[in-house]
């Protein structure tokens, strides 16, 4: 009896004794804020993407990366951002930091990801970047948003929350043609520091700028122009930064989380290939897979019920949860959320396959902690929701 067995969460840390040991290491230190091993996870993140000219900032949350991307382009009063309304509100709130506005598009019915159509329909005298997600894991359409980027003028900053490791065309998500991207390090995503995150740039101004504003706008440049030794304790303030700085305690898990990336994907993509193998054939739309040769990050397996599955999807979760299975909804989007729907005068008709997509889906459970066996018990809950 399923009922007898102990909850499936909906997701899990994988946390070894490697991550432990570092953590441990950095406690017994001395050193447990920004230090040696926040710089190490930076270098050990451009060698993951496999280009060292690339700059890496670690950040205390992909939030706090995406508002410093958006803030180092700038972003500010009366320019407008276009991304996806099927997102978490992260993605969209730090245009609302920076006193933009946020200009919300419908997604591809089959990919759940932003329609490139839709964001050509969006441009207007104001846009003055694109902000793509690559929803699930899977990559956006980036060749038609850089296009349009570069035919508009547009920067493109992606969220790339879930998205490590990610690929399209063979490339590694983090070393496109965008002007900055943003990965997550939250607990529930493909690796975790906790609470985390990286902003990975090739532009080597935006990163000066998104160094010194991830730490109360503090600069020691000014001081090093005149001379190469500057007291230890002299720096200046050049701007009204933030305290978005990652603590070496963080770092330290995200060091070892980092090697062991590529295998995680492994899991990740196995088990959903069990889901996709077992749930074949079932009344329900199973996730869109990358292109043949390209890397999907599976953070999310989203299923969305079909026509005939004669059950609505409140009913659907309230039967996996009560079989013991928990699941989630990504996402409530943004439209339906009383804040972005009233500034933006915004209603569900504007958003149809987004809208549709949220009505019928739900996420199950995925993640590297799973056995095959765990997935059966889903699979089997699943079937007999849906009987
Ligand atoms: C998790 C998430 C974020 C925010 O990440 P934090 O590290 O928690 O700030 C942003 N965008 C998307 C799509 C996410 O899923």
């Amino acid at each position: 009896m399923s009922s007898s067995l102990p909850f499936l969460p909906f997701a899990l840390p994988d946390i070894g004794e490697e991550e432990i040991a570092e953590v441990v290491d950095t406690l017994r230190s001395g050193w447990l804020t920004t230090g040696p091993k926040a710089k190490r996870f930076e270098c050990d993140f451009a060698v993951f993407l496999g280009d060292e000219s690339l700059h890496c900032i670690a950040v205390n949350s992909a939030t706090a990366g995406l508002h410093l991307a958006l803030e180092a382009i700038g972003i500010g009063p009366g320019d407008e951002v276009i991304t996806t309304t099927h997102t978490f509100t992260a993605t969209a709130e730090v245009v609302r930091y920076l006193g933009a506005d946020v200009k919300l598009v419908d997604i591809d019915p089959a990919t759940l990801n932003i329609d490139a159509r839709a964001i050509e329909a969006a441009i207007g005298p104001r846009t003055k970047a694109i902000l793509p997600v690559h929803y699930a894991g899977l990559a956006a359409d980036m060749p038609a948003i850089l296009a349009l980027a570069r035919q508009h003028g547009l920067k493109v900053v992606e969220d790339a929350a879930h998205a490590l490791p990610t690929t399209i065309g063979g490339q590694l998500v983090g070393t496109l043609a965008s002007d900055a991207t943003v990965f997550s390090f939250y607990a529930n995503k493909t690796i975790t520091t906790g609470e985390g995150g990286m902003l990975v740039t090739r532009d080597a101004a935006l990163a000066a700028r998104a160094r010194v504003m991830r730490l109360h706008g503090m600069s020691r440049d000014a001081f090093d122009r005149f001379t190469a030794t500057a007291p230890s304790w002299y720096y200046e303030i050049v701007a009204p930064g933030f305290k978005y700085n990652l603590t070496d305690m963080a770092a330290a898990l995200g060091l070892h989380q980092l090697k062991k990336a590529r295998v995680f994907q492994q899991r990740r993509a196995a088990l959903a290939a069990l889901y996709d193998a077992a749930l074949a054939g079932l009344p329900v739309t199973l996730p869109s897979q990358p292109r043949p040769g390209d890397l999907h990050a599976w953070h999310l397996y989203v299923l969305r019920l079909a026509d005939g599955a004669g059950i609505d999807r409140d009913t659907f979760i309230d039967r996996l949860f009560a079989a013991g299975v928990g699941c989630s909804v990504h996402y409530i989007p943004l439209h339906l959320h009383p804040y972005w729907r009233e500034r933006y005068a915004l209603d569900a008709a504007m958003f149809p396959h987004s809208q549709q997509a949220y009505e019928r889906m739900l996420s199950l459970p995925l993640y590297t902690r799973m056995t095959d066996a765990d997935v059966q018990r889903v699979v089997d809950a699943v079937r007999a929701a849906l009987a």
